[in-house]
């Protein structure tokens, strides 16, 4: 299938239009027009090989939500005209403890990655959701809930579940104590879902300006971490703190603030942080930990309750051929708090 999108043909030139195939639908698959594409945090840093292993050209976008348009021979949870969705991840092997146990984004073989990654049979590259129409097998297609808004839900399949899953693991329910560091893409969502998940949600912030924002997006308060008063008052005061800041930070602030058995749990920062002190590990058997998006078991559960809880990202609509500017924007922080493309902007 001959399709197009906007794709970076190295880490210096600007994303530009592009032309490409989508491979032949195998029985599983699943084939998709793309309605929207969030725009992550991590698209600008494989666009400009940040990391060190982008292949080009790249195709980015892994924040997808659109309607099936055909469905292969073996398929049986999809027909044509549904809303669905794809995230991070297009395949993984299926069969290692991690695939069973739901948790493919742990998977032993290697997860494929919706763009930058591999084809698992073809070896193909696949491209992702900056673009007209997608391919995938149906075990990594989400069922869109009905009355989720579609135009706002992309950013739940990447910034949501990031988020979402780190509140599950640590069991977070009514009356959990919350924390949440960086009020950006991935920042506000851990905020919606903990008030979601009935938690009592307080962001850290090194300012008082972010105050209003914090308890517009439903949570209890702002603590300044600047304030050494207030911080020491908040000692032990925390099950939970997602820290969401997307650079190399400091921790030790934090950590004293959870309760004994807290944790800490990384989201936003791949790669180095500050020399952590194990000060408040050891006197209070805290714990930090890392929690990279979520299974699609998971994926889906995390849809499933945005639509019942009636939780959207807070979005700003872009046409395709912004996408540059946008990138532009996201790194200054100039962004509430997600960009989505309108992918019908995009014309062949
Ligand atoms: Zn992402
Ligand atoms: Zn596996």
């Amino acid at each position: 299938m001959k399709t197009f999108g906007y794709a970076a043909q190295s880490a210096t030139t600007p994303l530009a239009p592009f032309t490409f195939e989508r491979r032949a639908l195998r029985p599983n698959d699943v084939a998709m027009e793309i309605l929207y594409c969030g725009i992550c945090h991590s698209d600008l840093h494989q666009a400009r090989n940040d990391w060190g292993a982008s292949r080009y050209p790249m195709v980015p976008g892994h924040e997808i939500v659109g309607r099936v348009t055909e469905v292969g021979s073996a398929v049986s949870r999809y027909k044509v005209g549904d809303a669905a969705a794809v995230g991070c991840m297009v395949d993984s092997c299926q069969h290692c403890d991690q695939c069973r146990a739901d948790q493919e984004q742990y998977c032993r073989n290697g997860w494929t990655g919706t763009y930058g990654g591999a084809d698992r049979i073809t070896g193909e590259p696949t491209y992702g959701g900056y673009s007209k129409h997608i391919v995938v097998r149906e075990e990594f297609v989400l069922q869109m809930p009905k009355g989720l808004d579609l135009a706002r839900a992309a950013p739940l399949l990447c910034a949501g579940i990031t988020t979402y899953a780190p509140l599950r693991a640590a069991g977070v329910g009514p009356g959990s104590r919350v924390g949440v560091v960086g009020l950006g893409g991935l920042g506000h969502m851990a905020v919606k879902l903990a008030v979601g998940l009935g938690a009592e949600v307080t962001v850290l912030s090194r300012t008082k300006d972010k105050e209003a924002d914090a308890l517009a997006l439903g949570a209890d308060r702002l603590l300044v971490s600047s304030d050494a008063a207030a911080m020491a008052k908040a000692q032990y005061s925390f099950d939970v703190i997602v820290d969401t800041v997307p650079y190399k930070h400091d921790i030790n602030a934090y950590m004293p603030l959870l309760d004994v058995d807290g944790t800490l749990a990384l989201v936003g920062q791949v790669g180095p942080i500050a020399e952590p002190s194990t000060i408040p590990f050891i006197f209070a058997r805290r714990k930090l930990a890392g929690s990279l998006i979520g299974g699609i078991a998971e994926t889906q559960e995390m849809l499933d309750f945005c639509a019942r809880k009636n939780i959207l990202p807070d979005c700003e609509m872009i046409r395709m051929e912004q996408i540059n500017e946008a990138f532009v924007r996201m790194e200054r922080s100039d962004v509430r708090y997600r960009f989505v493309i309108d992918m019908t902007s995009l014309k062949a």
